[in-house]
């Protein structure tokens, strides 16, 4: 990591621009594309006609027609999901370009007639008794799909009658799904007036998030005063929508006969409860143990009170700049030291330009990988600032694809991996970089930077993410009693935070008792508990990453196996059967931690050799 450019010109200009031609020739106007959908609309139709007259019960006939079916489900759900990564693609490059917007609601669609179709079969699924079901199974042609059928069937037993289900999703788009998009409309309507750089501008929330971690501490302060202003303005209608959310939410678990509002986030991370509790009890006790960490940023900073807004707030840091090819040559050559194979799918994906990073007017934000099943390949969009958040993204973003590449022989139903899960590879790509880099910075101010951004990760996984667990926990505690008010709202987050940040912020004043306002997680309709998977991922990498370092490339094919098992197992199960752990209990979380908090002591020492 020479870097000899030091200017953004030189940096930014050799980021490419990705190849989606070899996929669909002609963009948003490809007529490949076009030929594409229609096939697949056509396709849509007659399995829905044939869902219909497919004989019901579980005799003979049934059985055998049933089998096709599914393989005919299966490839229809590969299609689309390649049809809605490319609607994807093609929405990202272009914000503006019309024919791809109008697509993503074609693509809506799609989805939700598929989803009918996913419907009739679990309802076939749970006509069945355990011992016909196993002997359904045993049909070489779905036997490789055995693990998705049983969840389908699984999942089916602790619903209501089919028909409900359909009604309350049904209900669900105007009132459960409704309340989240009002939500976003709030959020996106809202604007705060802001002075930086000597002028005022009026800008968004999403714009406004950037100055939380900028380096100067009067805009930090600043920016979070103007988004509690912002938020306070419309937290009796936030309270409304989490309220009326959590309520449909309740009154759907007790109608399937559900006792826990952990069901669902469970079910949805192939987890027990065990591990969720293991997991966090292992976070809680670690938190104790960043006090010195903090102790030493607040001297770094300058500062006597630790508060909410100096959480990501910069220390140290050479301002060296990476050109694109020098950071992908970076990664790949970090990566090769583990492991032959993903260093050859590194140079696959940089030469058959995969990824998109050019710095250019008119692409949406933020960073993605996105998956192409029918055609055995992967994208990666991104924004090349040469700066090294950007060298992260890319490694991320590239674990996240080699992760998609590994299964992509697998069969469509046995590559949908849970989100906890999803976050191994990318994670595991960023510790072997972050490693290497700090391994050869030789100057003190970097390797503080690069040590504050380790720390910095652990600090908002095991205080900020558990303060969104416990809160939600809490709020489902009251919400099942009755309304919560907005004032009690903010009591429970501000218990929250006290709890889990560990007497690390200064209270009150250095708390944010609107978080559960202004942090859209706590919205998402589609994934209740969004908040946990994240510290599961990251800890869970920790894990495999601490193996790889132990075994060397010895692992490599370990690890690879490990990926390729995440479609097709519970998470206990993959951890059991590839790392011979066992997730319900704490040793595997205490171990995960205990290599995260390795890293305290040098940032230590390094803070006091700068100070
Ligand atoms: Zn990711």
């Amino acid at each position: 990591m020479s870097s000899t450019a030091t200017s953004n010109d030189t940096t930014t200009q050799d980021a490419p621009r990705w190849d989606l031609e070899s996929i669909f020739p002609g963009g948003s106007a490809s007529d490949q594309f076009v030929e594409f959908r229609k096939r697949l609309t056509l396709d849509l139709e007659t399995a829905e006609k044939q869902a219909e007259s497919l004989p019901r019960g579980t005799d003979a006939e049934a059985r055998a027609t049933w089998v096709p079916f599914v393989l005919l489900l299966q490839d229809l759900a590969a299609r689309l999901s390649t049809a809605n990564s490319f609607t994807g693609c093609l929405a990202s490059q272009d914000v503006h370009d019309d024919a791809a917007n109008a697509m993503t609601a074609e693509m809506d669609l799609l989805k939700s007639r598929w989803q009918g179709l996913n419907t009739a079969l679990e309802s076939f699924a749970i006509a069945f008794d355990d011992e016909a079901w196993s002997g359904w199974l045993e049909d070489e042609r779905i036997t490789g799909i055995r693990f998705f059928l049983d969840e389908l069937r699984t999942r089916g037993q602790e619903k209501m009658a089919p028909e409900l289900e359909r009604l309350a999703q049904q209900l669900a788009v105007n009132g459960y799904h409704a309340w989240e998009h009002l939500y976003y409309k709030m959020a996106g309507d809202l604007t705060v007036e802001f002075a930086a750089d000597g002028e005022s501008r009026t800008i968004s929330l999403g714009q406004l998030a950037m100055y939380l971690s900028n380096s100067q501490r009067d805009i930090r302060r600043e920016a979070l005063v103007k988004l509690e202003e912002a938020w306070e303005s419309r937290a009796s209608l936030a309270a409304m929508a989490l309220n009326n959310q959590g309520g449909f939410r309740l009154s759907l678990y007790a109608n399937r006969g559900w006792d826990s509002y952990l069901q669902e986030p469970l079910n949805l991370g192939r987890i027990g409860r065990e591990t969720l509790d293991a997991m966090w009890a292992a976070v809680r006790d670690a938190v104790p143990r960043l006090v010195p960490y903090i102790e030493a940023k607040k001297k770094l900073l300058g500062i006597d009170e630790f508060r909410w807004y100096d959480q990501t707030a910069p220390v140290g840091g050479a301002g060296r700049t990476f050109g694109f090819a020098e950071a992908g040559q970076f990664i790949r050559d970090q990566l090769a030291g583990f492991s032959s194979d993903m260093a050859s799918f590194t140079d696959k994906a940089l030469a058959e330009r995969w990824i998109e990073a050019e710095n250019r007017p008119g692409k949406a934000g933020g960073g993605f990988c996105t998956d192409f099943p029918t055609h055995k390949a992967t994208r990666i969009f991104m924004t090349w600032g040469g700066e090294y958040d950007h060298l992260m993204t890319l490694a991320h973003e590239l674990g996240h694809a080699y992760h998609g590449w590994v299964l992509r022989d697998a069969p469509f139903f046995s590559q949908g991996y849970p989100m906890n899960l999803a976050e191994t590879a990318s994670t595991f790509n960023e510790l072997c970089v972050t490693d290497a880099a700090l391994h050869a910075a030789s100057d003190p101010s970097e390797r503080l930077m690069l040590l504050d951004q380790k720390l910095g990760n652990a600090y908002v996984f095991f205080c900020n993410l558990r303060a969104r667990f416990l809160f939600d926990c809490s709020f489902y505690e009251e919400r099942a009693r009755g309304m919560v008010p907005r004032a009690r709202l903010d009591e429970l987050m501000l218990a929250a935070q006290r709890e889990a940040f560990g007497g690390t912020l200064q209270d009150p004043d250095g708390l944010h008792p609107l978080f559960w306002c202004s942090k859209l997680h706590f919205y998402i309709t589609g994934y209740p508990f969004y908040n946990w998977p994240y510290v599961f991922g990251y800890l869970f990498a920790n894990g495999v990453y601490d193996r790889a370092q132990k075994e060397g490339p010895a692992f490599a094919d370990g690890y690879r196996r490990l990926l390729a098992d995440t479609g097709s197992m519970t998470s206990e199960e993959v951890a059991q059967k590839h790392l011979g752990v066992d997730l319900a209990s704490r040793d595997f979380w205490d171990a995960a931690v205990e290599r995260i908090l390795a890293d305290v002591e040098p940032f230590v020492n390094q803070a006091r050799d700068a100070g």
